[in-house]
């Protein structure tokens, strides 16, 4: 597989023990095939439909887990009829499976022996669940103000789970200081065949839409995987000349924690990162520098898009709100419904919209609602 470092340019082939580039970047695929609709195994509704046009080499799974293909449902949320991605339900009842088993089948590839993440919960739970699938020893760091549900959760697939006091930050020290004698770093915010996972959204949304590209996409972001996934995939889509243009994407933070909205409001070309002001109810957006930070900057600019912050209050709103159309969502979910009420109080002529659901309700503490 190869892959590219944004940061310093380096163009090499991917290796189990170099997790990031010797620059301290992230690795990014490097999409070898366009977008080509008879590669397209029509008669697979999973991920594995566009199994040929990942660049990964593996391109059909070890392990068919049925991710992937999720509905897209019309609805109308604050006078505004919109498409919902019900991403959280996978697997493991989060969008992170869609990155998670292409990463997993690659590495099975590579000759992974034992792997090691850190995580709030779905990442978490999505690798544990893969381990245990795989049979592959897996050592998974939480903080531990993580949900309880997610920690049950992580635990109950019978891998190793640490959990660490401290920030979100301290935890993923925690873990990059485990990798290394033949452990490997799955991590989803670092491995590249998670990006390319992630970019099968918008190859089904492409689908589901009758070959057409929603105008807008509201996405919750920390480290920005399933955003860039959608820049990712409907960049392609646009070069196979599929498609006009490449939806508005919109980035959604917590007013806590939101380092891509203030790089991105100061007009910067990368993430500094933050300390935050507290914590999120949204727990899943607990990042304070994301990785890809000039990438997700970048989206945003070449989409034409914008990065919108969020009150706590309104998180809980509007998973309430989301909860009265019948969905049941944990609060970073919930982020995308508030951020969708200040983009059509800002922008008359919204329309279009696709907003992801990421994660199950079930996943979330009530506890912390108040
Ligand atoms: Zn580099």
């Amino acid at each position: 597989m190869r892959v590219i470092c944004h940061d310093c340019g380096k163009l090499t082939d991917f290796s189990l023990d170099a997790w990031r580039c010797s620059c301290g970047g992230a690795w990014e695929p490097v999409f070898q095939p366009g977008f080509d609709v008879n590669k397209l195994k029509t008669e697979d509704r999973s991920i594995w439909r566009y199994g040929e046009l990942l660049g990964l080499d593996v391109k059909t799974p070890y392990q068919h887990m049925g991710v992937g293909w999720t509905p897209l449902v019309p609805s109308t949320l604050y006078g505004k009829q919109v498409h919902l991605k019900l991403e959280y339900l996978m697997p493991t009842g989060s969008f992170k499976d869609r990155g998670v088993n292409p990463m997993v089948n690659q590495l099975v590839h590579m000759g992974v022996k034992s792997m090691v993440e850190d995580s709030s919960g779905n990442a978490g739970a999505s690798l544990a669940a893969h381990g245990a699938r795989f049979g592959i020893p897996t050592q998974i760091f939480v903080p531990d103000y993580a949900s309880p549900f997610k920690q049950h959760q992580i635990a109950l697939y019978g891998v190793e789970m640490i959990k660490i006091a401290g920030t979100r930050k301290d935890t993923e020290d925690a873990a990059q200081g485990a990798v290394g004698s033949g452990r490997t770093y799955a991590s989803h915010a670092y491995q590249p065949a998670y990006l390319a996972g992630q970019m099968t959204a918008a190859f089904e949304v492409w689908e589901q839409l009758d070959r057409k590209a929603p105008e807008w996409i509201l996405c919750p972001v920390a480290q920005g995987g399933q955003f860039l996934g959608f820049w990712f995939g409907f960049s392609r889509l646009l070069a196979a000349g599929l498609i006009e243009r490449i939806p508005r994407l919109v980035a959604v933070q917590s007013e806590k924690v939101a380092p891509l909205y203030q790089a991105w409001k100061a007009g910067l070309d990368d993430v500094p990162g933050i300390i935050p002001t507290g914590q999120t109810v949204a727990e899943g957006v607990s990042i304070a520098k994301p990785v890809r930070g000039k990438r997700l900057l970048q989206a945003v600019r070449e989409s034409d898009g914008l990065v919108i912050a969020v009150k706590e209050e309104d998180i809980i709103l509007g998973q309430q709100e989301l909860a009265h159309s019948g969905y049941y969502v944990e609060p970073t979910s919930a982020l995308v419904i508030a951020a969708l009420k200040i983009l059509v109080e800002e922008e008359n002529q919204v329309s279009n919209v696709l907003l992801t659901l990421t994660g199950n309700g079930l996943k979330g503490s009530p506890k912390k609602h108040g």
